[in-house]
């Protein structure tokens, strides 16, 4: 379980990368920054769609995964409302606001998924460390461009880089807490599994959809959509070689 925990943290550390990497090529050029929001944004999509739902489907049925793929919309819906209630409109702050929001929720949604990572590399640990190992590598993988999703909204909304950094990190640290939990509860209920699962694949689903690439089209419709598609094909290219 120490090695589970000590691998996670290392793999989580890695999304404080994509943060530190955001500041450098965020708010430089439009299109790069609709390129490095897509790219992210495609692969965690491809994530959701071909290894979260299937798993959490898989582990405890549709219902459940229904369940938690629901909860996981709503409570991202709600808290997309609550952050700009009450606020007057104007243009300027509008945007800068709109980038922090998109920034926070991904976060949001990264703690989550970075949850169900962690759980996923400690259960791999707890059955055979060659499973463990190759969980934490398909999480490491993936851990530079989700620090591109928090990171590059972040940095849009004129958040320094040093805390986005500090921010990515944080964000990245929720998966040695679900390696921890993986290895006490030894893998859980099967519908505790499935719940946190399809929430983490709801929230991020909601995010990518609804907050991220709307700004990233916004800012460059063709990158966008190239990034995107990249994203998507590396999520696949993943999915098939591990
Ligand atoms: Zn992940």
């Amino acid at each position: 379980m120490t090695q589970a925990v000590v691998v996670s943290l290392l793999v989580g550390a890695c999304i404080g990368l994509g943060g530190a990497l955001s500041s450098l090529v965020a708010n430089r050029r439009p299109g790069l920054t609709a390129a490095l929001l897509g790219y992210p944004g495609g692969m965690v999509l491809g994530i959701v769609g071909l290894e979260a739902i299937p798993s959490a489907v898989a582990v405890a049925g549709l219902g459940w995964a229904a369940l938690g793929f629901l909860a996981g919309v709503g409570a991202m819906v709600i808290l997309h409302r609550l952050l700009l209630h009450g606020r007057p409109p104007s243009p300027v702050v509008d945007a800068r606001i709109r980038w922090l929001r998109a920034g926070f929720l991904a976060g949001m949604g990264v703690l989550l998924h970075n949850v169900m990572d962690g759980l996923g590399i400690g259960a791999g640990f707890a059955h055979e460390s060659g499973l463990g190992w190759l969980m934490a590598t398909a999480v490491l993988l993936h851990n530079l461009p989700v620090g591109l999703l928090i990171g590059v909204p972040l940095c849009m909304g004129q958040v320094t880089a040093s805390r986005v950094t500090g921010y990515t990190l944080l964000a990245g640290l929720s998966t040695p807490v679900g390696a921890l939990l993986g290895g006490v509860l030894s893998l859980g209920s099967p519908a505790g599994l499935t719940l946190g699962l399809s929430l983490a694949a709801g929230s991020l689903f909601f995010v990518i959809l609804r907050e991220l690439l709307p700004l990233a089209v916004a800012q460059h419709r063709l990158l966008a959509a190239a990034g995107t598609a990249l994203g998507l094909a590396t999520a696949a290219a993943l999915r098939l070689w591990l």
